[in-house]
């Protein structure tokens, strides 16, 4: 597979062009951000990590059922994935409180959420990543009604999935974002998953195995992110 041009690049991965137009490398980097880009750092490791454990759990996802983007691993930090046109959207998921949830309601951090809350939040780092409702959705066009429907069904059948992958761990999945994009009109999971974009506690003491670690400056992040997929039974080497 020949690797192109840079089509974009983003806070932690960039995306290249192959020689196939349906298919595209993307390139799992070492930066960290967070607070929307104003918190940046370099962190050794973090690329290969967040690639092998996506690789994993795409591939787990897939086998459950869930169209994803994922092909196949081609190195430590890249993947060949099929390209899609994202939805601008991000759709959160969460069955404990932590994070935005609990500061925009006031409600605790650590309460069980029963059912778990679905959201969308507009992907906009300048406008911070409001959160959106179907109605804005389908009113300025940022997806079809079919699709919002489709993203919502699937978000919550990847919960099915992962809460109790985690559970089984020794690790409770607190909250997580998928995005979602569109090949050939057909609603596919994109972008990753990893301890980048989702909240993971130890179910036990609830030590944040996450990228709170780095958001909250606990230290020991990718240490953390390596436990993680080693419980999991991930292998990293
Ligand atoms: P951000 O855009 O939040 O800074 P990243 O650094 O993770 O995020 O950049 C990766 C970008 O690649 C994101 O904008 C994501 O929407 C996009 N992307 C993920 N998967 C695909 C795909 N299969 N095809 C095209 N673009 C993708
Ligand atoms: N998340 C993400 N990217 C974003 C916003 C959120 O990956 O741009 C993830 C985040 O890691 C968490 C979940 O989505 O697992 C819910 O995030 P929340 O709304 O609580 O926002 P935060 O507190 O991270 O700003």
């Amino acid at each position: 597979m020949q690797m192109g041009e840079e089509l974009f690049s983003g806070k932690a991965k960039s995306v290249y062009r192959t020689d196939d137009p349906e298919l595209c490398i993307l390139r799992f980097r070492d930066d960290t951000s967070a607070f929307d880009g104003e918190k940046i750092e370099q962190l050794a490791d973090k690329g290969k990590v967040n690639n092998i454990f996506n690789a994993h759990i795409m591939a787990l996802l897939a086998s459950e059922g869930v169209p994803t983007h994922f092909v196949k691993r081609l190195s430590d930090t890249d993947s060949l994935v099929r390209k899609l046109d994202m939805i601008p959207v991000e759709c959160v998921v969460r069955n404990y409180a932590a994070g935005s949830l609990c500061k925009r309601y006031g409600i605790e951090e650590g309460i069980s959420i029963e059912p778990p809350t679905f959201e969308f939040f507009l992907k906009n780092d300048e406008l911070h990543d409001p959160m959106i409702n179907d109605s804005h959705i389908i009113s300025f066009g940022w997806a079809k009604p079919e699709h919002i429907e489709e993203m919502k069904t699937l978000t919550i059948k990847v919960n099915s999935i992962l809460r109790q992958f985690f559970l089984e761990s020794g690790m409770l999945l607190v909250d997580y974002k998928l995005e979602f994009g569109l090949s050939n009109g057909e609603l596919i999971l994109g972008d990753e998953f990893s301890p980048d974009g989702c909240r993971i506690w130890d179910k036990t003491t609830r030590n944040k195995m996450d990228k709170d670690r780095f958001r909250q400056g606990l230290g020991n992040v990718i240490e953390t992110y390596k436990e993680v997929a080693q419980r999991l039974g991930i292998d990293l080497n």
